[in-house]
């Protein structure tokens, strides 16, 4: 059996506990373990594909698909996953099965229809013991598929979703204190995340709020072993002093958060406290010496100290949140630090361009377009209006999913002249359906985890723009999709240009798109952003950035 970590959030929601979860994997993974990250949501979704994603933030696509089959009579499949997902992925560096997202739906849902198949015949089914051992047998099931499928599975890190005290995360903090005491100290360690916050006007650090949400978990049963408080500043002798008198914990046990410029820079952070040799120490594990570390602080040295900055539009229909697009967001920062650029993002309001004047004054000011994935009507007139004036003006474009099927659009409306060409999406009704559903897609009404989703085979046409890229005719990357571009038009759209640079293995379903008669539009209806990582950033991505740059310097 692995060791299991469990991670609490105290006080604030939002303050960097999936950061955190992920620098402390790095670390295990620097001292040549090999970790596996599951993260616990409670809400009662089932997963967070239907979540609105300016509240929620993006969910994050997995390679893998999980197949939920709690029963006979109920099974479903998913690869939509937390953001956080996103985060853990890119700082170990592979990819993590999407059955390590436990959410109370899936739990509950468990739970119930067993319940109905007379599991319990007898029995009042309660949270204690029935969703406590359900949640218990997941993460056990978790250890052991993770065994299976790997060589090397030393420590599983369990990150729990919102914060002590919320009512939905009861259960779960239930189900931890039962475990621990069945697997027995040195087997599992709890950590907890909590804020600091500054008191300007006494310019104190307040330790309060930790000491409480320390005194809930507690109530709860659960002593940690760990306290690692967020803060804006490194956190003062004092103020460590006193959160480990009053947490139960040694000082030694108290990590500092500051806010950082880099947040690749955080493992580093917590090594330099020595948060890596106590949890070693803690587990019963050998300290092996670090490796690998010079070479992420390598990576980390990218992001702190670029030599030239560009600016990217991403015009969509949402501009709230930057967690809406945060691979994407990523991705492009991973590409430009490779390069050598810091990279500005901005959110464009695709609603504003739809009805502004001026809108291409607007974009011309960027140096790249990225069109966003995306869902629904709102917004995509300017979406289209924008890749149209990408390709007016010649500025380095990408288009992903949605971005890429809206390029598509804009090319056929205003290329090819088929007026009100459209995504059946978008307009069912439209006489040029160039965008459609994919054939799979056209009998399924629900709507959970009903998506084309996951990673696939990718064929990667020669004499093309992304077989320089990839320098591959295979490829792997992941998909969220029901709908895809339609074969007629884009042979019509040859005359412009238009060349389908990618297909699916069987050669049905486009892949991706570009342009010959333009410096560099590129559409794609996979997403790059998945698979890209600090220390290796998807070539796609790279190259838009590359070409943005090479670009640049033409121009002077
Ligand atoms: N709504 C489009 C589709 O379902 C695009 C999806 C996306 O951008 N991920 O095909």
């Amino acid at each position: 059996m692995p060791k299991f970590i469990f991670v609490t959030g105290g006080v604030l929601s939002g303050i960097g506990k999936g950061h955190t979860t992920a620098s402390i994997a790095k670390l295990l993974q620097f001292r040549g373990y090999g970790v596996d990250l599951v993260k616990i949501d409670p809400y009662l979704n089932v997963d967070p594909g239907t979540l609105n994603p300016v509240e929620h933030g993006e969910p994050f696509i997995t390679d893998q698909i999980f197949e939920f089959n709690p029963a006979p009579s109920f099974s479903y499949t998913t690869a939509e996953v937390d953001q956080d997902f996103g985060t853990y992925e890119r700082f170990i560096g592979r990819a993590i099965h999407p059955r390590n997202n436990i959410t109370s739906g899936q739990v509950y849902l468990s739970v119930i229809l067993q319940e109905r198949l007379g599991k319990f015949l007898g029995k009042t089914v309660q949270i204690i013991p029935h969703i406590t051992d359900e949640i218990k047998r997941r993460l056990v099931e978790i250890a052991k598929a993770g065994k299976r499928e790997r060589n090397k599975l030393d420590v599983i890190m369990v990150e729990i979703g919102g914060t002590v005290g919320d009512i939905e995360a009861d259960p779960f903090l239930e189900a931890i204190r039962q475990f621990r005491l069945e697997h027995g100290s040195g087997n599992t360690l709890l950590v907890h995340v909590t804020l600091v916050p500054l008191l300007a006007t006494v310019g104190e650090m307040k330790t309060k709020p930790t000491q409480h949400s320390v005194k809930q978990l507690l109530s709860r049963g659960l002593q940690p072993d760990i306290i690692i408080a967020r803060s804006e500043n490194s956190l003062t002798e004092e103020s460590r002093r006193k959160i480990a008198l009053y947490s139960n914990v040694r000082p030694e046990a108290v990590i500092s958060n500051p806010d950082l410029k880099e947040i690749y820079e955080l493992p580093l952070k917590f090594y330099e406290q020595g948060l890596d040799a106590f949890i070693l120490q803690r587990l019963e594990m050998i300290a092996h010496p670090p490796t690998g570390m010079t070479d992420w602080q390598e990576v980390v040295n990218r992001f702190l100290h670029p030599t030239e900055h560009i600016r990217i539009a991403m015009p969509g229909k949402y501009v709230a949140m930057a967690d809406t697009y945060v691979s994407i967001y990523e991705s492009l920062r991973h590409a430009g630090a490779h390069l050598g650029a810091a990279t500005t993002i901005e959110m464009v309001d695709a609603e504003q361009l739809e009805q502004s004047n001026d809108a291409k004054d607007q974009l011309i000011q960027y140096d790249g377009i990225l069109l966003t994935p995306g869902f629904g009507t709102r917004g995509t007139e300017g979406m289209i209006r924008s890749a149209w004036i990408a390709l007016e003006e010649d500025i380095p474009y990408l288009g992903i999913c949605f971005g890429a099927q809206l390029l598509f659009v804009a090319l056929c409306r205003y290329g090819l002249g088929m007026k009100k060409a459209n995504s059946t999406e978008i307009d069912p009704k439209t006489p040029y359906p160039v965008v459609d559903l994919l054939p799979e897609q056209r009998e399924i009404e629900e709507k959970g985890g009903t998506m084309r989703l996951a990673g696939h085979p990718i064929k990667v046409l020669p004499k093309t723009k992304l077989r320089t890229i990839y320098k591959k005719s295979k490829i792997r990357e992941r998909f969220r999709h029901r709908y895809h571009l339609m074969w007629e038009p884009a042979k019509k759209a040859e005359k412009e240009g238009l060349i389908v640079s990618a297909t699916d293995l069987s050669g049905k379903i486009i892949n991706a798109i570009e342009l010959t008669n333009r410096y560099w539009v590129v559409g794609t209806q996979f997403h790059p952003e998945y698979t890209s990582r600090p220390d290796q950033p998807n070539p796609l991505y790279l190259a838009f950035i590359d070409a943005i740059l090479k670009r640049k310097h033409a121009i002077g």
